[in-house]
């Protein structure tokens, strides 16, 4: 598959993705979606990342801010319903909320971000 097929699959999964945020109350806005290898790098220093191949480089990862009753959440607990649905929308599919499912155990978890792997 293209690069560019895989980026329209993952945005089009986005848009329902925020469908189901508004029909469970959750308030979005967004965050980084696409992300220079300049601004990568500055986040792999800063810690605030834990990679240099991000999928925000590729255009298939989105950050959110999370409202719940007006007030900013990042709550894995609050959150991890929209993680489980945007893991069924696709099989490439992944949750920042489970990245240290799948044997990686270092306790980085990435609430706000969605990607396509
Ligand atoms: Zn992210």
């Amino acid at each position: 598959m293209r690069l560019s097929e895989k980026q329209q699959i993952f945005t089009r999964n986005i848009a329902k993705l925020i469908n189901k945020a508004t029909e469970l109350e959750i308030g979005l806005t967004f965050g980084h979606a696409w992300r220079s290898l300049e601004e990568q790098k500055r986040l792999k220093a800063e810690g605030k990342s834990q990679t240099l191949k991000s999928k925000h480089l590729d255009r298939l990862a989105v950050d959110f801010n999370f409202f719940i009753n007006g007030k900013l959440v990042y709550d894995f607990h609050k959150i991890k319903v929209l993680g489980d649905y945007w893991e069924n929308l696709h099989p490439d599919n992944v949750w920042g909320g489970d990245f240290n499912k799948n044997d990686k155990k270092d306790g980085f978890v990435d609430t706000p971000h969605f990607q396509m792997s």
